[in-house]
């Protein structure tokens, strides 16, 4: 759905992106949410901003590209799941975290374990068979 002859748009896209690959962090966070703002296309954007955040050095950048991405939604998770796994083991946490919360904000359903129906994140009982959920997640703190 993203415009064909918006080549005006990958060009910026692309001179951010070559330029943010070789940048401080200070310039990288920005870059990062300059793509956010500039390209329409999410996945592009989601792409993008994870190429910075698999170049960055410092831990400061990812964690940024972490928190832009989570603002996808659970489209994002993918993206957030390759930053982490990159490393350095510090950020697992809190990819981990974000991820987490990527997934309480957005999940509605959960699957039951034991017969495969689609029951609400709340559900402390399976409504097909009866199974028990172990935890109740989502339910807020
Ligand atoms: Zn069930």
């Amino acid at each position: 759905m993203s415009g064909q002859g918006n080549t005006e748009q990958s060009e910026k896209v692309e001179v951010l992106l070559n330029a943010g690959l070789n940048a401080p962090p200070t310039v990288q966070k920005e870059i990062i949410q300059t793509l956010a703002s500039l390209i329409y296309d999410e996945k592009e954007a989601m792409e993008a901003i994870t190429k910075i955040a698999l170049s960055a050095s410092s831990i400061d950048v990812k964690m940024e590209a972490i928190d832009t991405l989570a603002s996808y939604g659970l489209e994002a998770i993918p993206y957030i799941v390759k930053i982490t796994k990159a490393g350095p083991d510090s950020l697992y946490g809190y990819g981990a975290e974000a991820i987490k919360d990527i997934r309480k904000r957005h999940a509605k359903w959960k699957r039951c374990p034991n017969c495969g129906a689609l029951m609400p994140l709340n559900a402390r009982f399976c409504g097909m068979c009866g199974h028990r959920f172990p935890d109740a997640e989502g339910m807020g703190r």
